[in-house]
């Protein structure tokens, strides 16, 4: 095993980054390809930059962002937080107490990491299935939760969404959604309600998946129960800085549905080209994506690699031989190594898909020859 624990994730991140700083020291911003789907994106004027002191800031950009927020989440009341991890911890601390039970339904496991962790923090006792079946919420339950779209983009039945939600209100017991990517992925490719209309107490979304806005949290939901979380988030200086809450607020005023919508044909235009050579790449919502586990049955060979490690190893190829990032390479402790190619931001709209298919292949190719040499593999991700 070469990514063994989070130290290890850790160090692989900054090794990514100092790979892509190179490139663009060296190279150039445009011949990089950010295929994340996460654009990060910072849109703000001078006039607005002016403004950001610690609280004239907040005091102009707050206030808009519960105009522009609501719009796009629905609920009573939004609030901006550092990441959508951020708001998921606060909601936890201020609804969850010790020993009570947290139960979680989402179309696919595994739920994000922010989840279990947060509640084993409060020392709740948490349980999370992808079978509906087998969905129940026990007595003593503190707060149901529902993902609208996993981390791999897969997206929440919406029949079963409304039962979860009807199943916690008979009991009185709150519904928070993890729609980090959900709130755009649903509503806008799959037509689903926001959550809030729906019926969620709370939902979550991250400002940087499917639109141009930074990484950040924006919570929405009923009135009492943000200040409640409010509370939390305040005290653990989990809150978004005016920097951040004035690029969220600019990132889903400039949000444009079309740029989903035509990711959603053009995946498969990208799906078919790869479908030449390799068996295991799966249509997402908004482009292509292949498991661990699916490309190590690609290469058959035998090898000592984890599934994990040959997902970390192609991803950083594909970063190093062609500038193309995808999140393994840059992502956060505990997140999935499912490489995914999305086509939804910036850089894949001039993107050929001839070209970016062969550049894959040819990567693919170098991973073949590599993963038998363990140290040559360490040395990729760790620069070490
Ligand atoms: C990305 C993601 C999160 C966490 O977002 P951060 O900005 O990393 O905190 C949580 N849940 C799901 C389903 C996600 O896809």
């Amino acid at each position: 095993m070469i990514v063994n624990n989070s130290i290890d994730e850790i160090k692989k991140r900054e090794n990514a980054l100092l790979i892509i700083k190179d490139w663009i020291l060296n190279k150039s911003r445009d011949s990089l390809y950010d295929l994340t789907g996460l654009s990060g994106g910072f849109i703000a004027d001078s006039s607005e930059i002016d403004l950001l002191e610690t609280y004239v800031g907040p005091a102009i950009f707050e206030d808009e962002l519960q105009k522009v927020g609501i719009e796009h989440m629905g609920g009573q009341k939004v609030l901006p937080v550092n990441r959508t991890s951020s708001g998921i911890l606060a909601t936890i601390l201020a609804l969850v107490g010790e020993n009570t039970n947290v139960v979680h339904y989402l179309a696919k496991l595994p739920a994000h990491p922010s989840i279990p962790r947060s509640c084993e923090l409060v020392k709740a006792n948490y349980s999370e299935t992808d079978d509906f079946e087998k969905f129940e919420i026990p007595e003593n339950t503190s707060l149901v939760v529902v993902t609208g779209s996993t981390m791999d983009h897969d997206v929440i039945d919406l029949d079963i969404f409304k039962k979860v939600i009807s199943m916690a209100h008979e009991k009185s017991i709150p519904v928070m959604v993890d729609d980090a990517s959900g709130a755009r992925l649903r509503t806008v490719v799959f037509n689903q309600p926001k959550a809030c209309d729906l019926g969620a107490d709370i939902a979550i979304t991250s400002t940087d998946k499917l639109m141009p806005g930074p990484r950040g949290g924006l919570m929405a939901g009923k009135k009492d129960l943000i200040d409640t979380i409010k509370v939390k988030v305040n005290q653990f200086g989990l809150e978004a800085q005016p920097p951040l809450v004035l690029a969220m607020m600019n990132g889903i005023k400039n949000f444009d549905k079309s740029n989903l919508v035509e990711s959603f044909s053009r995946r498969n235009e990208l799906f078919d080209l790869l479908s030449v050579n390799f068996r295991n790449f799966k249509l997402t919502p908004t482009g292509v994506m292949i498991t661990p586990e699916g490309l190590n049955d690609e290469l058959d060979l035998t090898h000592n690699l984890s599934d994990d490690d040959v997902a970390f190893v192609f991803s950083f190829l594909l970063l190093k031989e062609h500038g193309i990032i995808t999140i393994p390479p840059v992502s956060m402790p505990g997140a999935s190594a499912t490489i995914r190619f999305d086509l939804s931001t910036n850089d894949a709209f001039g993107l050929d898909l001839g070209v970016l298919n062969k550049k894959i292949i040819s990567s693919f190719n170098n991973l073949k020859e590599l993963v038998n040499d363990e140290d040559k593999c360490r040395e990729i991700i760790f620069n070490f």
